[in-house]
């Protein structure tokens, strides 16, 4: 099963248009993208191609059986509790982390050990928001005196479309600021290879990386390299460094262009993601539910789309605010269900592979010397 893992969260290649933005958020990379009006057509979809990064693959079909992280529910509860008791049911990632949506969101909690930069995007599956909490704790533990943790983006409420991203749709994303040397954060356009505190930065990775399910880190390669010798530095376990900064398109931590001020953490969050598979047969069958997210492609217009999803022109309009049938590539639209959904795009079943762990938690002190800070 082919699973094209992650996506640059932001559109590239386009000019710096901070002036014309609102900040928002503390990261640059946040404010690189100029409004979508003003933004070629096929900006967002020959960046994807270029780096082959999105999540989104071709639909499967119909959900199959390789049900592993919510097999405490049979399909007739399943059913039951998605029509009389959804909240029970928990976090629900729907679809893809660059075409989905979130049901039942768990919201980041208020901490000490961390910033809510935006609390109203705060939103993401129970899986991604308890790692986070767990994560930023454990530096917090490691390192007293620092301060807290910057969490930026993780999603709406329901998910879907979140500017300038083109992911944070399903719960699963994140976006984390660095912690700086001396607790001070740079200027914009500052480069911060050298004021990054790689302690706590490696902290952070490795306690994510070791403690919960990640599906991947986006960050600057030079950023990478940084920690990496650090690790080394610190007597970490070679082949564990090895493995957590390898390359190739599978690789754990990955380069992506505007990821110089902030990781970006994709988590597998597989009970959420699983049951966002499950449900899709039945999201026709609660009235807020009944609606997909599509994502235009080339070619497309309002009639192909709504014969795929078997709606109407009309009500997909209505869904989206739309006077016209004006369509970009890209574009996120909102697609109301009269029926079952056939044509939904559906990721394959997921598989959370081995954690990657070093073959001894405890580092080498011996290594400690030679460190330079
Ligand atoms: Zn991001």
């Amino acid at each position: 099963m082919t699973m094209h893992f992650l996506l640059i969260c932001l559109a590239i290649g386009a000019p710096i248009r901070s002036q014309v933005l609102p900040p928002i958020g503390p990261f640059e990379a946040e404010m690189a993208r100029p409004a979508a009006a003003t933004e070629p057509d096929d900006a967002d979809e020959g960046d994807e191609a270029d780096d082959g990064e999105s999540e989104l693959a071709e639909p499967t079909g119909a959900a199959g059986p390789d049900i592993r992280y919510s097999a405490d529910l049979s399909d007739d509860e399943l059913q039951r509790r998605w029509t009389d008791d959804l909240e029970s049911l928990g976090s629900i990632s729907v679809g893809f982390a660059d075409q989905g949506r979130l049901i039942n969101a768990a919201r980041m909690p208020q901490d000490d050990a961390w910033i809510l930069e935006r609390p109203t995007l705060a939103y993401g599956t129970r899986e991604a928001v308890e790692a986070l909490i767990n994560a930023f704790r454990a530096v917090r533990k490691q390192f007293p005196e620092s301060a807290p943790a910057r969490l930026s983006h993780i999603g709406n409420e329901d998910g879907g479309y979140l500017r300038p991203h083109h992911s944070h749709q399903s719960g699963r994303d994140a976006d984390i600021g660095f912690f700086y040397r001396n607790d001070k954060v740079p200027g914009r356009g500052v480069r911060r290879e050298k004021l990054m505190d790689p302690a706590r930065n490696w902290a952070l990775v490795k306690t994510l990386i070791t403690q919960s399910d990640v599906q991947v880190i986006l960050v600057d390669r030079g950023i990478q390299n940084i920690l990496r010798a650090w690790a080394l530095a610190k007597g970490e376990d070679r082949d564990f460094v090895d493995r957590v900064f390898a390359r190739g398109h599978h690789a754990l931590v990955q380069h992506a262009r505007h990821h110089k001020d902030h990781f970006h953490v994709r988590f597998y969050a597989p009970r959420s993601q699983e049951l966002g598979r499950r449900v899709q047969p039945l999201l026709a069958q609660r009235p807020e539910q009944k609606l997909v997210m599509h994502k235009v492609r080339g070619g497309q217009t309002l009639g192909h789309i709504a014969r795929t999803y078997d709606t109407t022109v009309k009500a997909i309009q209505i869904a989206n605010h739309m006077r016209g049938s004006f369509l970009h590539l890209g574009q996120q639209l909102r697609v109301p269900l009269r029926k079952p959904c056939t044509h939904c795009p559906l990721p394959p079943p997921v598989v959370v592979p081995p954690r990657c762990l070093p073959a001894s938690t405890v580092a080498s002190a011996s290594a400690e010397t030679g460190v330079s800070e």
